[in-house]
């Protein structure tokens, strides 16, 4: 099962915003949107991430200044990418290793849509439904 299929399942769509946007703002997207992290667009160029973790991370270390400090300033620079063609489990092997819970799909140098831990999960939880009654029926035929 590839990422393709997460995608199907999800859609392309994927939050984000630019480098100059203050982290106030972003956190009240992330809060709006309900999601974990957004992407840093600079136009097309996928600049950096900026997750719920990194403004809880700058908040402690700098106070409510923090607030008007730039996305750019605070995000992770060193995006780690997937293709559609990359299988969910090795997927969610790198997101373990390195600790993070997203990670944007990029296919021929375009941003096509962000997979979460979460919907790695869920679709894992489903393949494993799906083996599961299959099994059953299959038994049941015999
Ligand atoms: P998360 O677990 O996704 O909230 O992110 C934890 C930390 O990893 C934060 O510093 C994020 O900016 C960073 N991060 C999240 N996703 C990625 C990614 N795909 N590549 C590199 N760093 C990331």
């Amino acid at each position: 099962m590839s990422v393709r299929e997460i995608l199907k399942e999800k859609g392309g769509s994927v939050f984000s915003v630019p480098p100059n946007v203050t982290i106030g703002d972003v956190a009240r997207e992330l809060t709006g949107k309900r999601v974990g992290a957004v992407l840093v667009m600079d136009g097309p160029r996928l600049a950096g991430i900026l997750s719920e973790r990194d403004i809880v991370r700058v908040l402690a270390a700098q106070g409510a200044d923090a607030l008007s400090h730039s996305a750019s300033r605070v995000m992770t620079h060193n995006v780690e990418t997937c293709g559609l063609d990359d299988l969910i489990e090795q997927v969610m092997e790198r997101m373990t290793k390195s600790r993070f819970r997203h990670m944007p799909v990029v296919d021929e140098g375009v941003v096509v849509g962000l997979v979460s831990i979460g919907d790695v999960v869920k679709q894992r939880i489903a393949n494993a439904d799906r083996e599961r009654e299959e099994m059953r029926a299959y038994i049941m035929s015999t």
